[in-house]
Parts: structure tokens; sequence; C-alpha cells
């Protein structure tokens, strides 16, 4: 009989299940609500990104089943074949008048307009000036560059200063930081940052991907936030999160733009989003500009809960965003709260090694716009019980 040759992947999933890092995926069971059904159970869904509630918004729904009818469900190519849809072009102005740029091109995700963005405009010549918290999606296009990476501690614009200045002055360099970070929902230093970036020639790049629709005049993000407009040579936003719907986007100046999408491999080699996707973009951000009670509504909640939290004893960190994260510590305690909160009808995921630092690990928790005062205090009510449960807390 012959040998199965991927039987060493199953070596190294007992591994991960010897280590208690093995993972099953929750299945949602409902639409992606603020209280949803999730395995057969209902609970407070303070793990997802939908920060708005945009996902399930009835002008998203209707502009995606009008785009249906009329478009059809896919487009049929990539872009630089035959797949440039007219409600493509009409997304990408529509972004670019938002972002307050020159041009905005859009991928298929967050992720692939992080990687196909760096790895375009920079080779093995080059430097990547990063933050020790970015992305992996920045990791991978850092990498796929074939550039010097160089990462400087979190959030430290004076180090980041010290690596530039060890670099030959005429090497091309790109300075880059999370808008907001993903699981410490803190804020990149964006002014002193941009100092840097201009005090040695540097483009400066923001992957603005949880801020979009939760930072700055009407969901613009951390550069209109941080009064940045004209410092910040590249924005990454993803179309994923508050948004609502799904996809990346680049904004920029036209000739950078016109350029990734002669050389940005996703762009170049992968199939566009169908009619559907793009529409419901589209109608988000008529959303945005006309129905300012979605962010108000996130930034009270946000304030209710963290305070909550806070009242409870619990450690979160140095949130400054939606994104709270409770810091409990070991690993096996993250995901043993996770299942006893499951339990009670809250799902708040737990993270451990590798995605944040050994000693850190957390329940990621994120309110959103739609969650009603009984859904969070609830769910704080529940934090209380299980922490006090657990020792987390007193
Ligand atoms: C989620 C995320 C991405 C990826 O966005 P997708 O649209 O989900 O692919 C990129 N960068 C950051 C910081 C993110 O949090």
């Amino acid at each position: 009989m012959r040998q199965d040759p991927l039987a060493f992947l199953t070596t190294e999933l007992n591994a991960l299940r010897d280590q208690g890092l093995y993972r099953r995926l929750r299945v949602l069971e409902s639409e992606a609500l603020a209280h949803a059904t999730f395995d057969h159970t209902s609970v407070v869904n303070l793990s997802s990104n939908n920060y708005l509630g945009f996902a399930t918004h009835p002008r998203l729904r209707e502009a995606a089943l009008e785009a249906v009818r009329t478009y059809g469900v896919g487009s049929g190519a990539v872009r630089t074949i035959s797949g440039t849809m007219a409600l493509h072009v009409e997304l990408e102005r529509r972004l670019a008048a938002f972002k307050k740029v020159e041009a905005v091109v859009v991928f298929q995700s967050g992720f692939t307009a992080n990687a196909g963005t760096v790895s375009a405009i920079l080779n093995k010549d080059d430097a990547i000036i990063s933050d020790e918290l970015n992305h992996a999606s920045i990791i991978d296009g850092a990498r796929l560059s074939r550039a010097t990476i160089k990462v400087f501690p979190h959030k430290d614009a004076d180090a980041a200063r010290a690596i530039m200045r060890d670099l030959p002055a005429g090497q091309r360099k790109l300075l880059i930081t999370d808008g907001v970070f993903s699981m410490d929902g803190d804020l990149g230093p964006l002014p002193a940052l941009c100092d840097v970036a201009e005090e040695f020639g540097a483009i400066m790049m923001v992957d603005d991907a949880h801020a979009s629709g939760v930072f700055g005049a009407q969901g613009r993000g951390t550069v209109d936030h941080f009064g940045c407009h004209g410092r910040v040579d590249i924005q990454v936003g993803t179309l994923s999160k508050a948004i609502g719907v799904l996809g990346g986007y680049v904004a920029g100046t036209r000739d950078f733009i016109d350029f990734l999408c002669h050389r940005a491999r996703p762009f170049l080699f992968s199939t566009s989003h169908p009619p559907a996707v793009t529409a419901a973009c589209i109608a988000a951000l008529d959303v945005l500009e006309s129905e300012p009670q979605w962010m108000e509504q996130l930034w009270d909640n946000t304030r209710f809960f963290k305070a909550g939290l806070t009242a409870l004893g619990f450690n979160t960190g140095r949130s400054e965003s939606p994104i709270t994260p409770v810091i409990v510590g070991e690993a096996p305690v993250a995901m043993q709260f996770s299942d006893k909160l499951f339990a009670q009808g809250v799902f708040a995921q737990g993270i451990g090694f590798p995605t944040v630092p050994k000693g850190q690990a957390r329940l990621r928790t994120m309110p959103a716009a739609t969650h009603t005062r009984e859904d969070l205090q609830y769910a704080l009510d529940m934090f209380g019980k299980v922490g006090r449960e657990l020792g987390v807390i007193p």
C-alpha cells in the first residue's frame, strides 16, 4: 500500500494537540449579528470585526442584491484582462475621495493589498523599517520583496530613527506601521513616525485595517485622526472589517497607484471582486456619510464596556480603540476563560502565543455599534463571574 507522504503533518497536528494549541473553528449559524448563534448556542458576540453592523445593514444588502440582478455573480477575469467593471472604477473613485488622495486601487483583501504593495515597490537593495507588532501581511510582503527588514520596538519612533541613521543614506527606505494594532488596540504614533520618515526621505506607509470606519471624520482613518494628510505616502485599508464586506485598498498618488496596477501581483494574477461585493462597499461609503449614528454608538458602547471591565479589576492593556484585550497571562487560562464564557452565552475568543507574546494570553473583545446595553451588561456580568471563578480577578 502507498504510504501517505503527508503523514508528517498528522504528527505535527498531534504535537499541537499535546501542547493545547489545537483549535476547532466555531461555526456561525446565523447572520453575523452582535447577538449571534455559534455552534447551536446563542451568544453575545464580542469577537467580530463588524464594528458598525454593516455586514447585515439593509442598504448594503439591497445594493448587493441589485448588483446581482443587474450584473450577475462574477467578473469573469483579472482586472488587467477583462475583469475591470464600471462598479470597480466607481468604488475606487469613491474611496479616493473618502481618503482625500488622488487615487485608490482595490485588492481582493487587506492581506493581498499589503503583501502585493510592499513586494511590488521594493527590491533586495531596499530597506523596510517595521514596528514589531505589524500585521502578518506586511511581514509577508516584506519577505516577498527580499528587502532588508529592520524591526523597531513597538511604537518607538526614536528607535526607528536610530535604525534609519545606521542605514546607507542612498538606500531606499520604507517606514511602516499599523494605524491600530489588532491585538492590543493601541494606535501607531503617526506624527512622530512621519517626522522620522521626512528626516530620512523614507516612504511612509500606514496599514489602517482597523481604523477605517472607526477613527477620523466619518471613519476616514488614523491619518485623518492625527491630522497627517499629505504626510503619509501609502495608506492601506480593508473593506472586510468596519465596512462589513470583503476586500482591501491602497490609497496614494495617481502614479503610485498606476504603478501598482502594472506590478502588484494580486492585481495582475487574481480575479477581481464580484459585483455584489463591490456594490455593497459603495453602499457602505454612502452609509458612513449619511448615518453617523453607527460610529457614535460604537464609541459609546466602547466607553461603557471598557469602563465596566476596568471596574471589575481586569487588565485591558493599552487599548485606545474598540479592540479591548482582557489580559489573563497563560494561554490555557485564556482558553478556559473563553470556553466558560461561551457556556454562559458570551463569545470572546482566547488568543495565545504565537499571535501574542508568551505570558500575555488574552481574550480579545470588541464591542460593536449594534450591541444593546443589555448585551454588554450581560457580558460584563459573565466576565465578572468567570473571572472570579478562575481567580483572574479577586
Ligand atoms: C485584518 C487585517 C488585515 C487584513 O485584512 P483582510 O481584508 O481581512 O485581508 C491587514 N492588516 C491588519 C492590521 C489587519 O488587522
